[in-house]
């Protein structure tokens, strides 16, 4: 057992987020803890690593260090065969202890729109205050000047604050060196007495949460040490772009299907080349360093930088001294899709137990040597990326994956898949959420900026909606053969059958299902003949749906010859006790060897059946009164 740590705010990763965020908090006495996953490997702490050598000399140290510094997510061995050399920095500082500094500002374009533009312009200044962001780093360069003039002729701007200028970047010149700026400038804290408590080499592991709420973090001293709690009344999770939606979905919190999408890599393209004689005549040996932004603009979607960068792409092989050489970066913008995304997978857990990620990114055209003009693809002047077989190979597996996904769409029961929106106009897609071993299943509405109009229930449980529609059209089509499939609560082919020849759409509105049926399936049947059907029109039925229920509970149903007030039919209970008997009779007769049997029958978890049969001894009386549980049993 461990004794639990008290604190106010606790923060997860001490990267460029956690430390701003830690920083600040402090400048407000808010107790802070921050935790992190990697060693301190500079001093101060969190210094960036070009400071110990901030030279010409002391670039190619600095790309050893950043060489050692990067690994795999977690500390594995792979981050999964989609994503083979994708790395992170595991050290205080995150890669803010290795970054070079460039603050291109954002084009508005660039900006996501749901932070107002004065909230940006607002946090963009407070980033730069903080890193002390400056233009002054190329001041007196004679080339800096030379280069802006002459790209200036060359691209020509016609967007206000836009032209080619001077690179901000968080560094200061101290005397003859440059000092780099790193999280040591963001948990800077004067006049305060206490900063940030920060923990080297404790890895966070789950994030504890109760009824929707953060209430504290388990971690532990290395991937072998005991684990410590740490009980806060705020949770900051800052642990970079694979360790953050790796411990969301690790801890079992339910993000939806944003968790790990829209990820994105903005291509950049790098090379050194030798600067033109020109802009070389004359220029003193100690010429300060030169650094030259071309901002995005519209029409030119991308940042241009020309400095010297210390991390080398390309060798030159004739001789240049450093004082004649240029890196030339350009980064462009990207479609965001929400295909490319980290998937986690629970089964396997990775060094610091939490969901091994695997990624996936959608190769297009270009990726393929082509370019694409008014929808027609034409070869390119660059070299693809994957050549044809490949491709081809990874088109046939996805197209296979597709059949798998249909598949296991069919297998995991979504009868409603591709038929149901809410009353926004939106698709809803089935999903599931795991809790204590069990599955839960829903139809959801899709994410808050890619909805047409909001719907009054953007997410319903999956089992509650399929059974309602179900046991309405059996009675509709008078298919009395298919009601087991309700008792049992998986869909037979026939079912399946059904639903995709009679309903045309489902709409789930506030309080009630809109079932719309296919033209030729409206005719009156027998039960919509004696009138005991609801429907408003011929071709469309309303269904009640229960109030939005905020959380389960457990609850007794008492019937009204007691006394008492009688409440309402648990349908879910009356299913459970008829599972139970039901189980438990097959047991004894053999027809199941053991629960696990059950449990993969049913595709439900071992746990869940255990759970489930203890109703089988229940004493009869208990359950016979109910007539329905009479019929379901049976
Ligand atoms: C070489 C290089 C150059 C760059 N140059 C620039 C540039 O010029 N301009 C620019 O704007 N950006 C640049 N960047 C990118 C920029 O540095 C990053 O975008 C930024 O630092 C990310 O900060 P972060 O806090 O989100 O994540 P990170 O820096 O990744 O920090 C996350 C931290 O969380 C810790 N962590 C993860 N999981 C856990 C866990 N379970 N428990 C505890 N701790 C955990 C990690 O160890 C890490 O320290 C550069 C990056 C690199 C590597």
């Amino acid at each position: 057992m461990f004794d639990a740590v008290e604190t106010q705010v606790v923060v997860i990763g001490s990267g460029a987020g956690g430390a701003a965020i830690a920083g600040e908090l402090c400048r407000h006495s808010i107790p802070t803890i921050v935790v992190e996953a990697g060693p301190q490997c500079t001093r101060p702490l969190g210094s960036h690593v070009r400071n110990r050598d901030p030279s010409e000399g002391g670039l190619s140290q600095y790309n050893d260090a950043l060489n050692g510094a990067l690994t795999f997510p977690s500390g594995g061995a792979g981050s999964g065969s989609a994503f083979r050399d994708f790395k992170v920095i595991h050290a205080v500082g995150g890669m803010l202890s290795y970054w070079t500094c460039n603050c291109p500002t954002p084009h508005v374009a660039e900006r996501a729109p749901w932070i107002t533009d004065a909230e940006w312009d607002s946090i963009l200044d407070r980033a730069r205050t903080l890193l002390g962001v400056g233009y002054d780093l190329g001041n007196g360069s004679v080339r800096q000047q030379r280069l802006i003039e002459r790209v200036s002729m060359v691209v020509g701007r016609e967007e206000a604050g836009r032209d080619v200028q001077p690179m901000p970047v968080a560094a200061r010149r101290q005397g003859e060196q440059i000092r780099f700026a790193s999280i040591e400038n963001l948990l800077r804290v004067e006049n305060v007495s206490n900063g940030p408590i920060l923990h080297q080499d404790l890895i966070c592991r789950q994030i504890l949460h109760r009824s929707g709420r953060a209430t504290g973090i388990i971690a532990r001293p290395g991937v072998s040490g005991d684990d410590i709690a740490i009980n806060a009344e705020v949770v900051v999770i800052a642990a970079g772009v694979a360790g953050t939606p790796k411990l969301i979905g690790g801890s079992r919190i339910d993000a939806g299907p944003a968790l790990g999408a829209y990820l994105f890599d903005h291509p950049a393209i790098g090379s050194r080349v030798v600067l033109h004689r020109d802009i070389l005549a004359d220029v003193a040996a100690d010429d300060p360093v030169f650094t030259v932004w071309i901002p995005y603009a519209l029409g030119m979607p991308w940042h241009n930088q020309i400095c010297r960068f210390p991390t080398n792409p390309t060798a030159i092989e004739y001789a240049a001294g450093p004082n004649e050489t240029a890196d030339i970066f350009t980064f462009c913008s990207m479609d965001v899709l929400e295909a490319n995304r980290f998937n986690f997978d629970f089964d396997r857990l990775d060094p610091f137990g939490l969901p091994e990620t695997v990624g996936a990114y959608a190769l297009g055209a270009p990726d393929r040597g082509e370019v694409v003009h008014k929808g027609i693809a034409h070869p390119g002047e660059h070299k693809a990326i994957v050549d044809d077989e490949l491709w081809s190979a990874v088109q046939a597996k996805l197209s296979s994956n597709l059949t798998r996904r249909r598949q296991a769409r069919i297998e995991s029961g979504a009868i409603l898949g591709g038929l149901i929106f809410d009353d926004g106009g939106n698709r809803m897609s089935p999903t599931y959420t795991m809790r204590r071993g069990n599955r839960y299943r829903y139809y959801i509405s899709p994410p808050h900026l890619q909805r047409k109009r909001k719907g009054s229930r953007p997410r319903i449980s999956a089992d509650d909606v399929e059974r309602l529609i179900v046991e309405h059209l059996c009675r509709h089509q008078a298919r009395n053969d298919l009601t087991a499939d309700l008792t049992s609560g998986i869909w037979s082919a026939e079912t399946r059958e059904l639903i995709l020849t009679v309903v045309d759409r489902v709409v789930i509105h506030h309080d009630q299902i809109e079932v719309r049926l296919k033209a030729k399936e409206a005719a009156p049947t027998p039960a919509s003949a004696r009138g005991d059907d609801k429907s408003e029109s011929p071709n469309t039925i309303s269904l009640p749906l229960p109030p939005a229920r905020p959380r389960e509970r457990k609850e007794i149903i008492v019937p009204s010859n007691f006394g008492t007030q009688a409440r309402r039919v648990d349908q879910e209970l009356i299913l459970a006790l008829a599972r139970a008997r039901s189980w438990m009779r097959a047991l004894r007769q053999a027809e199941f060897v053991d629960t696990g049997e059950i449990a993969q029958r049913f595709r439900l978890s071992d746990a869940h059946v255990r759970r489930l049969l203890r109703f089988g001894y229940l004493a009869p009386i208990l359950w016979r009164p109910s007539s329905k549980a009479a019929s379901l049993a049976s």
